[in-house]
Protein backbone atom coordinates (compact mmCIF):
# COMPACT_ATOMS: atom_id res chain seq x y z
CA UNK A 1 0.00 0.00 0.00
CA UNK A 2 1.19 3.51 -0.65
CA UNK A 3 0.29 6.34 1.21
CA UNK A 4 -0.71 9.87 -1.12
CA UNK A 5 -0.76 13.33 0.08
CA UNK A 6 -2.16 15.10 -3.21
CA UNK A 7 -4.33 14.18 -6.19
CA UNK A 8 -3.66 11.32 -7.33
CA UNK A 9 -4.99 12.71 -10.66
CA UNK A 10 -3.66 16.12 -10.81
CA UNK A 11 -1.91 16.69 -7.41
CA UNK A 12 -4.55 19.46 -6.09
CA UNK A 13 -5.15 19.31 -2.08
CA UNK A 14 -7.27 17.40 -0.64
CA UNK A 15 -10.04 18.03 1.26
CA UNK A 16 -12.89 15.96 3.14
CA UNK A 17 -11.01 12.81 4.49
CA UNK A 18 -13.60 10.66 6.03
CA UNK A 19 -13.16 7.57 7.48
CA UNK A 20 -13.53 3.89 5.96
CA UNK A 21 -12.62 0.60 6.00
CA UNK A 22 -11.16 -2.16 3.57
CA UNK A 23 -13.91 -4.73 2.59
CA UNK A 24 -13.31 -8.09 4.49
CA UNK A 25 -13.04 -10.10 0.78
CA UNK A 26 -10.31 -7.75 0.30
CA UNK A 27 -8.82 -7.41 3.23
CA UNK A 28 -8.62 -11.52 3.17
CA UNK A 29 -7.75 -12.08 -0.10
CA UNK A 30 -4.74 -9.88 -0.62
CA UNK A 31 -2.96 -9.63 2.96
CA UNK A 32 -5.29 -12.71 4.83
CA UNK A 33 -5.94 -10.40 7.74
CA UNK A 34 -9.36 -8.29 9.18
CA UNK A 35 -10.84 -5.30 7.65
CA UNK A 36 -8.96 -2.25 8.51
CA UNK A 37 -9.31 1.25 8.56
CA UNK A 38 -8.85 3.58 5.61
CA UNK A 39 -9.83 6.74 4.00
CA UNK A 40 -11.97 8.07 1.29
CA UNK A 41 -10.20 11.72 -0.26
CA UNK A 42 -10.99 14.42 -1.56
CA UNK A 43 -9.45 16.55 -4.40
CA UNK A 44 -10.43 20.09 -4.16
CA UNK A 45 -9.95 20.94 -7.27
CA UNK A 46 -10.97 18.41 -10.00
CA UNK A 47 -12.88 16.63 -7.41
CA UNK A 48 -11.41 13.30 -7.90
CA UNK A 49 -12.67 11.08 -5.21
CA UNK A 50 -10.40 7.79 -3.98
CA UNK A 51 -9.60 5.56 -0.90
CA UNK A 52 -5.79 6.26 0.41
CA UNK A 53 -3.64 4.70 0.77
CA UNK A 54 -3.32 2.71 -2.73
CA UNK A 55 -2.78 -0.33 -3.70
CA UNK A 56 0.55 -1.78 -5.33
CA UNK A 57 0.74 -3.55 -8.37
CA UNK A 58 1.69 -6.88 -6.66
CA UNK A 59 -1.32 -5.77 -4.38
CA UNK A 60 -4.08 -5.64 -7.72
CA UNK A 61 -2.37 -8.85 -8.77
CA UNK A 62 -3.40 -10.98 -5.95
CA UNK A 63 -6.89 -9.12 -5.79
CA UNK A 64 -7.19 -9.77 -9.95
CA UNK A 65 -6.36 -13.29 -10.23
CA UNK A 66 -8.58 -15.91 -11.60
CA UNK A 67 -10.79 -13.22 -11.03
CA UNK A 68 -14.82 -14.35 -10.67
CA UNK A 69 -13.22 -17.78 -11.32
CA UNK A 70 -14.44 -20.47 -9.27
CA UNK A 71 -12.09 -20.10 -6.58
CA UNK A 72 -12.38 -16.21 -6.46
CA UNK A 73 -16.67 -16.65 -6.04
CA UNK A 74 -16.57 -19.25 -3.29
CA UNK A 75 -14.07 -17.60 -1.48
CA UNK A 76 -15.90 -14.12 -1.98
CA UNK A 77 -19.08 -15.65 -1.20
CA UNK A 78 -18.00 -17.14 2.16
CA UNK A 79 -18.07 -13.20 3.17
CA UNK A 80 -20.60 -11.92 0.76
CA UNK A 81 -23.48 -14.12 1.03
CA UNK A 82 -25.35 -12.09 -1.88
CA UNK A 83 -22.41 -13.22 -4.08
CA UNK A 84 -23.61 -16.30 -5.21
CA UNK A 85 -22.38 -18.50 -8.39
CA UNK A 86 -25.64 -17.29 -10.09
CA UNK A 87 -24.68 -13.53 -9.38
CA UNK A 88 -21.31 -14.13 -10.36
CA UNK A 89 -22.28 -15.67 -13.81
CA UNK A 90 -24.90 -12.69 -14.48
CA UNK A 91 -22.34 -10.21 -14.61
CA UNK A 92 -21.06 -11.56 -17.59
CA UNK A 93 -24.30 -12.93 -18.93
CA UNK A 94 -25.39 -12.35 -22.52
CA UNK A 95 -27.92 -9.97 -21.21
CA UNK A 96 -25.52 -7.39 -19.53
CA UNK A 97 -23.33 -7.65 -22.14
CA UNK A 98 -26.24 -6.94 -24.84
CA UNK A 99 -27.28 -3.71 -23.04
CA UNK A 100 -23.28 -2.28 -22.57
CA UNK A 101 -23.24 -3.19 -26.21
CA UNK A 102 -25.93 -1.52 -27.48
CA UNK A 103 -25.39 1.82 -25.29
CA UNK A 104 -21.96 2.05 -26.75
CA UNK A 105 -22.97 1.06 -30.25
CA UNK A 106 -25.35 4.41 -30.17
CA UNK A 107 -22.28 6.29 -29.02
CA UNK A 108 -19.86 5.42 -31.36
CA UNK A 109 -22.18 5.72 -34.07
CA UNK A 110 -22.37 9.13 -33.07
CA UNK A 111 -18.88 9.65 -32.05
CA UNK A 112 -17.38 8.06 -34.77
CA UNK A 113 -18.75 8.49 -37.87
CA UNK A 114 -18.61 4.22 -38.32
CA UNK A 115 -21.33 4.83 -40.94
CA UNK A 116 -18.06 6.50 -43.11
CA UNK A 117 -15.14 4.54 -42.19
CA UNK A 118 -14.06 0.83 -41.39
CA UNK A 119 -10.87 0.62 -38.83
CA UNK A 120 -7.95 -0.86 -39.18
CA UNK A 121 -6.66 -2.70 -35.67
CA UNK A 122 -8.64 -2.52 -32.89
CA UNK A 123 -7.25 -3.22 -29.41
CA UNK A 124 -9.77 -3.51 -26.10
CA UNK A 125 -7.03 -2.65 -23.21
CA UNK A 126 -7.88 -4.77 -20.17
CA UNK A 127 -11.09 -6.44 -21.87
CA UNK A 128 -11.19 -9.57 -20.21
CA UNK A 129 -12.15 -12.17 -23.37
CA UNK A 130 -12.66 -9.60 -25.69
CA UNK A 131 -16.87 -10.17 -25.37
CA UNK A 132 -16.92 -6.15 -25.58
CA UNK A 133 -15.46 -5.40 -29.11
CA UNK A 134 -16.26 -8.66 -30.68
CA UNK A 135 -19.04 -6.55 -33.06
CA UNK A 136 -18.43 -3.13 -32.02
CA UNK A 137 -17.27 -0.90 -35.04
CA UNK A 138 -16.50 -2.08 -38.21
CA UNK A 139 -13.05 -3.57 -37.85
CA UNK A 140 -10.17 -5.37 -40.15
CA UNK A 141 -8.68 -7.08 -37.07
CA UNK A 142 -9.85 -7.00 -33.22
CA UNK A 143 -7.31 -7.78 -30.24
CA UNK A 144 -7.92 -7.76 -26.48
CA UNK A 145 -4.57 -7.00 -24.38
CA UNK A 146 -5.10 -9.11 -20.97
CA UNK A 147 -2.75 -10.46 -18.60
CA UNK A 148 -5.36 -12.91 -16.99
CA UNK A 149 -4.94 -15.74 -19.70
CA UNK A 150 -8.77 -16.16 -20.19
CA UNK A 151 -9.50 -17.25 -23.66
CA UNK A 152 -11.17 -15.02 -26.05
CA UNK A 153 -14.37 -15.05 -27.93
CA UNK A 154 -14.35 -16.13 -31.78
CA UNK A 155 -12.55 -13.68 -33.44
CA UNK A 156 -10.52 -11.62 -31.05
CA UNK A 157 -7.22 -12.06 -30.61
CA UNK A 158 -5.46 -12.14 -27.26
CA UNK A 159 -2.29 -10.08 -26.57
CA UNK A 160 -0.71 -11.26 -22.97
CA UNK A 161 1.93 -8.47 -22.90
CA UNK A 162 2.38 -4.53 -23.72
CA UNK A 163 5.38 -5.58 -26.09
CA UNK A 164 2.97 -8.03 -27.80
CA UNK A 165 0.49 -5.14 -28.38
CA UNK A 166 3.47 -2.43 -29.94
CA UNK A 167 3.91 -4.60 -32.61
CA UNK A 168 0.56 -3.36 -33.77
CA UNK A 169 -0.81 0.00 -34.86
CA UNK A 170 -4.24 0.30 -34.01
CA UNK A 171 -7.01 2.28 -35.54
CA UNK A 172 -8.51 2.44 -32.13
CA UNK A 173 -8.00 1.95 -28.56
CA UNK A 174 -11.01 0.91 -25.91
CA UNK A 175 -10.77 0.59 -22.30
CA UNK A 176 -13.59 -0.01 -20.80
CA UNK A 177 -14.48 0.17 -16.82
CA UNK A 178 -10.69 -0.69 -16.09
CA UNK A 179 -9.48 2.58 -15.14
CA UNK A 180 -11.83 2.86 -11.48
CA UNK A 181 -10.02 -0.38 -10.28
CA UNK A 182 -6.29 0.77 -10.53
CA UNK A 183 -4.05 2.21 -7.86
CA UNK A 184 -2.37 4.01 -10.27
CA UNK A 185 -4.40 5.75 -13.12
CA UNK A 186 -1.76 7.47 -15.05
CA UNK A 187 0.58 4.86 -15.25
CA UNK A 188 -2.36 2.69 -17.09
CA UNK A 189 -3.32 6.30 -19.43
CA UNK A 190 0.43 6.04 -19.85
CA UNK A 191 0.44 2.47 -20.86
CA UNK A 192 -2.56 3.49 -23.47
CA UNK A 193 -0.50 6.55 -24.61
CA UNK A 194 2.45 3.71 -25.50
CA UNK A 195 0.37 2.10 -27.59
CA UNK A 196 -1.04 5.14 -29.72
CA UNK A 197 0.01 6.54 -32.41
CA UNK A 198 -1.01 10.40 -33.62
CA UNK A 199 -4.46 9.18 -35.59
CA UNK A 200 -5.02 6.76 -32.78
CA UNK A 201 -8.78 7.46 -31.40
CA UNK A 202 -8.39 6.01 -27.61
CA UNK A 203 -12.00 5.98 -26.04
CA UNK A 204 -12.51 5.45 -22.10
CA UNK A 205 -15.44 4.48 -19.70
CA UNK A 206 -16.10 4.22 -16.25
CA UNK A 207 -19.32 4.06 -13.83
CA UNK A 208 -20.45 7.14 -12.75
CA UNK A 209 -20.93 6.36 -9.44
CA UNK A 210 -20.62 8.50 -6.07
CA UNK A 211 -18.48 7.21 -2.97
CA UNK A 212 -20.37 8.49 -0.55
CA UNK A 213 -24.10 9.53 -0.78
CA UNK A 214 -27.97 8.28 -0.26
CA UNK A 215 -27.78 5.42 -2.57
CA UNK A 216 -24.33 3.81 -1.69
CA UNK A 217 -25.15 4.27 2.05
CA UNK A 218 -28.53 2.52 2.04
CA UNK A 219 -26.88 -0.41 -0.26
CA UNK A 220 -24.29 -0.44 2.55
CA UNK A 221 -27.15 -0.74 5.53
CA UNK A 222 -28.88 -3.35 3.83
CA UNK A 223 -25.97 -5.57 3.17
CA UNK A 224 -24.89 -4.99 6.50
CA UNK A 225 -27.79 -5.82 7.75
CA UNK A 226 -27.90 -9.07 5.83
CA UNK A 227 -24.23 -9.86 7.25
CA UNK A 228 -25.51 -9.23 10.81
CA UNK A 229 -27.96 -12.41 9.95
CA UNK A 230 -25.76 -14.63 7.92
CA UNK A 231 -22.09 -13.90 8.77
CA UNK A 232 -22.11 -12.08 11.91
CA UNK A 233 -18.76 -12.24 12.57
CA UNK A 234 -17.74 -10.80 9.04
CA UNK A 235 -20.58 -8.03 10.48
CA UNK A 236 -18.47 -7.86 13.73
CA UNK A 237 -15.06 -7.34 11.87
CA UNK A 238 -16.09 -4.13 9.70
CA UNK A 239 -18.23 -1.78 12.79
CA UNK A 240 -16.26 1.42 13.31
CA UNK A 241 -16.89 4.84 12.19
CA UNK A 242 -15.51 4.03 8.35
CA UNK A 243 -18.33 1.42 8.30
CA UNK A 244 -20.25 2.59 5.32
CA UNK A 245 -17.40 4.16 2.88
CA UNK A 246 -16.28 0.07 2.33
CA UNK A 247 -13.12 -0.18 -0.49
CA UNK A 248 -13.97 -2.90 -2.51
CA UNK A 249 -13.10 -3.46 -6.27
CA UNK A 250 -13.38 0.37 -7.35
CA UNK A 251 -11.40 2.40 -5.69
CA UNK A 252 -11.73 5.43 -7.68
CA UNK A 253 -14.85 7.45 -8.37
CA UNK A 254 -14.60 9.91 -11.22
CA UNK A 255 -15.91 13.01 -11.97
CA UNK A 256 -16.53 13.91 -15.90
CA UNK A 257 -13.48 16.53 -14.84
CA UNK A 258 -11.45 14.62 -13.40
CA UNK A 259 -11.79 11.74 -15.71
CA UNK A 260 -10.75 14.50 -18.54
CA UNK A 261 -8.04 15.81 -16.71
CA UNK A 262 -5.99 12.20 -16.24
CA UNK A 263 -6.48 11.51 -20.09
CA UNK A 264 -5.01 15.27 -20.33
CA UNK A 265 -1.70 15.14 -17.87
CA UNK A 266 -1.02 11.77 -19.52
CA UNK A 267 -0.15 13.00 -22.75
CA UNK A 268 -3.64 12.91 -24.58
CA UNK A 269 -5.88 15.60 -25.91
CA UNK A 270 -9.62 14.68 -25.02
CA UNK A 271 -11.85 15.50 -28.11
CA UNK A 272 -15.05 14.48 -26.76
CA UNK A 273 -16.46 13.38 -23.57
CA UNK A 274 -19.80 13.01 -21.70
CA UNK A 275 -22.49 10.79 -19.68
CA UNK A 276 -24.32 7.94 -20.55
CA UNK A 277 -27.13 6.13 -19.32
CA UNK A 278 -27.18 2.25 -19.48
CA UNK A 279 -29.73 1.00 -22.02
CA UNK A 280 -31.85 -1.54 -20.74
CA UNK A 281 -30.10 -1.17 -17.43
CA UNK A 282 -32.67 -1.94 -14.79
CA UNK A 283 -30.63 0.50 -12.20
CA UNK A 284 -30.41 3.37 -14.60
CA UNK A 285 -26.36 2.77 -14.15
CA UNK A 286 -24.22 5.82 -15.75
CA UNK A 287 -21.20 5.87 -16.91
CA UNK A 288 -18.34 8.80 -17.63
CA UNK A 289 -16.69 8.72 -21.23
CA UNK A 290 -14.26 10.32 -23.13
CA UNK A 291 -12.36 10.23 -26.45
CA UNK A 292 -9.02 11.21 -26.79
CA UNK A 293 -6.21 11.41 -29.34
CA UNK A 294 -2.47 12.09 -28.45
CA UNK A 295 -1.82 15.36 -27.89
ZN1 LIG B 1 -7.40 16.58 -8.51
Amino acid sequence: LIEVDRCLICEGPLRNERLGTVAPFLAQRIWQRKPFSVRLAECSDCGFIFFNPRLEAFEEVRLYSGYRGVEYQRMRHSFEPWYTEAFNASLSSKEAWLHRKQSLTSLFRDQLNFGFRTFGDILDFGGDNGDLIADLVPATRRFVYEISGVETVAGVEPLRSLEKCREHSFDLIVSSNVLEHVGSPHEVARQIASLSGSETLVFNEVPYEFATGVQSTLKRIAQMALLAGTRPAVAGSMLGPGMFNVMHEHVNYYSPRSFNRLMERSGFKVVASGIYTLKGGLLGERFVWNLAKRA
